[in-house]
């Protein structure tokens, strides 16, 4: 897809989203339309038939009597925070130049600092598993990068101790217009991460420059063609641009994390990469994205705090 075939869409305006969800009613009914786009289907055994309990908010399955709220199984499950709250943040998160930060969601929504970071590591983590599903083709820049330990370090602190190791690839069009990327941090860069990341992320037909590092060596076997550059040659040379937008997306990720979040550990690095990602691979359908995220948030399974605690799965 060129980019001159696309046109930016522009960010949705607040009166306009507010028309569409500016009411528990009508995040109620947009929620089951996403929820359920062919008509409700009960959890427990798919029956179609319901009776409404409606003083109680509560749909009755007919056949297994089964009963369910409209947010109960996905990512709203058990927040005491109304579907308004949440999708304002949606709304913010998506429509903010730079994003927003759990402590801004606080500020705007005024909520607690604690559910404004459980709300926004839930939300990351529906647009980790959105984003995930989309894999990179064409022609594919790739970069191991280092978050942490000391900054600035960049390649001369490949392998340092007290580094979080990451991926970052960028996907060009014909014209060398970047499209999509994926950032990905792995556990550490060695040939059977390499090979298992790339199977998930980039298309088997994909063209792949990469420097000379070894471990990327194994890339032959799993893409089309796999081109390995000399990297000192490459950046003494000004004009070479081979490696332009993966170095840009590295350098801009790392400014808006240092910029916009301060200092995150290496546990919740991987989510942190997911909202960016998810942010720029969706960043010609600015407005759409707010139904999208809401579509994946409804059809995401609950994420318990305890579970959120823990480290985001790797890859
Ligand atoms: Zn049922």
């Amino acid at each position: 897809m060129a980019k001159n075939s696309v046109q930016f869409q522009k960010g949705c305006s607040l009166p306009k989203f507010l028309k569409a969800y500016g009411s528990e009613e009508k995040c109620r009914e947009k929620l089951f339309k996403y929820r359920w786009p062919d008509g409700f289907h009960c959890p427990k055994c798919g029956h179609i038939h319901y009776y409404e309990l409606k003083t109680r908010q509560l749909f009755q399955c007919t056949q297994c009597k089964h009963q369910c709220s409209i947010t109960s199984g996905t990512i709203f499950d058990s927040s005491k925070l109304p579907l308004t709250t949440w999708f304002l943040a949606i709304y913010l998160i998506t429509q903010a130049k730079e994003g927003m930060s759990a402590l801004s969601l606080r500020r705007f929504l005024g909520i607690s600092v604690n559910a404004a970071f459980k709300m926004k590591q839930k939300l990351q983590h529906v647009m980790k598993n959105a984003d995930d599903q989309l894999v990179l083709e064409g022609f594919v820049e790739l970069d191991d990068v280092y978050w942490g330990g000391k900054r600035g370090g960049g390649k001369r602190g490949r392998g340092a101790p007290g580094k979080t190791p990451f991926l970052a690839a960028v996907s060009r069009n014909e014209e060398g217009h970047p499209i999509h990327m994926r950032m990905s941090k792995i556990i550490a860069f060695n040939s059977s991460n390499v090979t298992s990341w790339s199977k998930k992320h980039l298309h088997a037909d994909a063209v792949v420059i990469s420097d000379a590092f070894n471990p990327f060596n194994c890339l032959s076997d799993s893409v089309a063609f796999h081109g390995k550059i000399n990297a000192s040659k490459i950046y003494e040379n000004p004009d070479n641009r081979i490696f332009h937008w993966v170095n840009t997306v590295i350098s801009n990720v790392k400014n808006a994390i240092h910029g916009t979040y301060h200092s995150i550990s290496a546990k919740h690095l991987p989510r942190y990469l997911a909202e960016f990602c998810f942010r720029f691979n969706n960043r010609f359908y600015i407005g759409a994205m707010i139904k999208k995220l809401i579509c994946h948030a409804a059809n995401t399974r609950p994420r318990p705090s305890r579970l959120l605690k823990l480290a985001e799965q790797e890859g």
